[in-house]
């Protein structure tokens, strides 16, 4: 399968067939699911079709920028229409703090539950942790950009 990779849960998700991961979405570029250690009252993940690692693997360009932003607004949509009256965050892990070698941002709508769990998704400054899918949008805009 084009842009599969052989050892990576989210492409098994993506191209098995008997995979029993209930997709709440799926278009041509992006599917979502349920995060399988939910941290929070509503904790899905949108992951793009093609395997792209993390957030390293992301520049400056027009692709780039319009994937992560479809993917916030995935998120975005689900979350409005399953928890409308909650606060919503968006974001993604940075290596080496990213479980899944395969990108996939975080949707939340909180509390964390357990409380504690919001540990794991704060920033840790511009060298790890957590990056909000805003700051990552900033830092991925393309210079000449027309969206
Ligand atoms: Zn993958
Ligand atoms: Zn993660």
């Amino acid at each position: 399968m084009a842009g599969a990779n052989q050892t990576c849960i989210f492409c098994q998700i993506l191209h098995d067939p008997n995979s029993t991961t209930r997709l709440l979405h799926t278009d041509e570029k992006v599917v979502a699911f349920q995060d399988i250690k939910p941290a929070a009252r509503r904790h899905y993940l949108v992951i793009p079709k093609e395997h792209i690692s993390t957030v390293r693997d992301l520049q400056r360009r027009d692709e780039d920028y319009s994937l992560v932003s479809h993917m916030l607004s995935v998120g975005q949509e689900l979350l409005q229409k399953d928890a409308p009256q909650t606060i919503h965050r968006f974001g993604f892990h940075q290596p080496p703090f990213n479980s899944v070698d395969h990108l996939h941002l975080h949707c939340f709508a909180l509390p964390f539950m357990p409380r504690w769990k919001v540990v794991k998704y704060m920033s840790l400054g511009p060298f790890g942790g957590f990056i909000e899918a805003q700051k990552l949008l900033e830092k991925i805009r393309p210079l000449s950009s027309k969206v």
